[in-house]
């Protein structure tokens, strides 16, 4: 029984299951958040997804925060995805070859973005950041790249790079396996920090190919950076003749058609997208000027390539999904109702005077355990408030609702949370924080 609220839902068939995948993968997982290390009890093994819910191995229902991660900005299994895919699928799963869906996927996104001219498909987030830092490096003949502290740019080995002590350092590598040398080209400093970032470049001058960014930081927190520190990012690029990467994997579909590119109308020279373009499917991709572009192969010198790039099943879900996304007022619908959502939750917060903040932007939101007005710097979290979300977390569980199991990751609302869906939540979310704070 849950030491604070409701008794702990059955977990005996995931549990079952995860001591099984335990003896075939590390730590039971085939992507670590997955096995529930910040929060209490075995990971639940999902079975089904449909809407905005989710039904696990023991058959408990739940309203699904997570959306695998950001992907299903529609819920899970939408049916024109759905039809899509089966309908591509029938004439056979990957050819190794151009196929017209690849076409008609790029040209939906390039008729309606105004800062890329041509792109390429690759299968994940992480293969369209570690491809544009290529591209970058190889159109500056550079090689230094500057990252920032509380970013996540997937698990290439330049980018999994933590910050040293100081205020502009050399990395040091934040996973075992990535060679001293690696991070010796990748400058790390902290978010929100003008003085690092000139710093920075006064002290490699001429030598850094590339700045690259969450514009909206969402794996560690939410940490929002203001418009004029993105306009200076940009500033600074043009002026050292240094590119901007916008990392959108998140972003990107997200808080508008055009990303925050779009939202902040500040042109990056390199964007990556991943998560939405797929539907569900894996997809990322990279994209840039015509000029920038041409450098990759066969038309230029920066190899990137993949045997299931622009796999036909994936560009069919992200067809699917991105034409429902360009329907009039989907974006205002879907973050007039976040918006709403997060308004309520802060609300009854403030009404309680619970050191609780709820950040958001588009329909990402992050709780954060704060009486901070706003966090845009990885430092300024409180680990320690990070117990807190552990005990929401299983409260939450308990009444069906379903968030990703740390409370370093953001919630997504998708447009198949109805208000039915929202107001349980919301109750759930009331009792869960009175708990957390009685
Ligand atoms: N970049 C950002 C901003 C991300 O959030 C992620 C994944 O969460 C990645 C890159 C890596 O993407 P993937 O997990 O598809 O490799």
């Amino acid at each position: 029984v849950s030491t604070t609220g409701k008794p702990d839902i059955s977990r005996e068939k995931s549990a079952e299951l995860y001591a099984k995948a335990k003896t075939f993968f590390p730590g039971g997982v085939n992507s670590p958040v997955r096995a529930f290390k910040s929060v209490y009890g075995t990971p639940l093994f999902i079975k089904k997804g449909d809407g905005c819910r989710l039904w696990d191995a023991d058959d408990n229902e739940f309203i699904d925060f997570c959306c695998s991660w950001g992907p299903l900005i529609l819920g899970h299994n939408h049916p024109k995805v759905k039809d899509k895919v089966i309908e591509v699928m029938q004439n056979g799963m990957s050819f190794g070859a151009p196929t017209a869906l690849e076409n008609e996927l790029a040209e939906l996104i390039l008729k309606n973005n105004k800062f890329i001219e041509k792109l390429r498909f690759v299968s994940s987030g992480t293969e369209a950041v570690m491809s544009a830092i290529r591209l970058a490096r190889g159109y500056t003949k550079r090689d230094k790249i500057l990252k920032f502290e509380g970013c996540y740019h997937g698990h290439s080995d330049s980018l999994l790079v933590k910050a040293g002590s100081g205020l502009v350092t050399f990395g040091e590598t934040s996973s075992a396996g990535v060679p001293k040398s690696f991070a010796d080209e990748t400058i790390v400093i902290g978010l929100n920090d003008v003085d690092a970032l000139n710093k920075a470049f006064a002290d490699f001058k001429g030598q850094i190919a590339a700045i690259i960014i969450e514009p909206i930081p969402a794996n560690n927190g939410l940490l929002l950076q203001s418009k004029e520190y993105l306009q200076t990012l940009r500033d600074v690029c043009t002026a050292n003749g240094a590119l901007l990467i916008f990392d959108e994997v998140i972003s990107g579909f997200r808080v508008g058609f055009e990303g925050a590119a779009g939202h902040y109308q500040i042109k990056p020279d390199i964007i990556t997208y991943g998560k939405i373009i797929g539907g569900g499917l894996p997809v990322g991709m990279y994209g840039a000027s015509a000029e920038i572009m041409g450098h990759v192969s066969p038309d230029g010198g920066v190899y990137q390539a993949g045997t299931l790039s622009g796999n036909p099943v994936a560009m069919a879900a992200g067809i699917a999904q991105l034409t429902e996304l360009l329907k009039s007022s989907f974006y205002k619908d879907l973050n007039n109702k976040t918006q709403e959502f997060v308004d309520a939750i802060q609300r009854f917060a403030t009404a309680r005077s619970y050191k609780f903040k709820v950040f958001s932007i588009g329909s990402i939101f992050w709780f954060a355990f704060t009486d901070k007005a706003s966090i845009s710097n990885a430092d300024e979290i409180d680990p320690a408030s990070m117990e807190k979300f552990k005990v929401m977390h299983r409260e939450l569980i308990n009444r069906g609702i379903y968030f990703g199991p740390s409370g370093y990751e953001v919630g997504f609302i998708s447009s198949a949370h109805n208000k039915i869906d929202l107001e349980k939540t919301k109750r759930a979310i009331f009792d869960s924080l009175d708990l957390v704070f009685k």
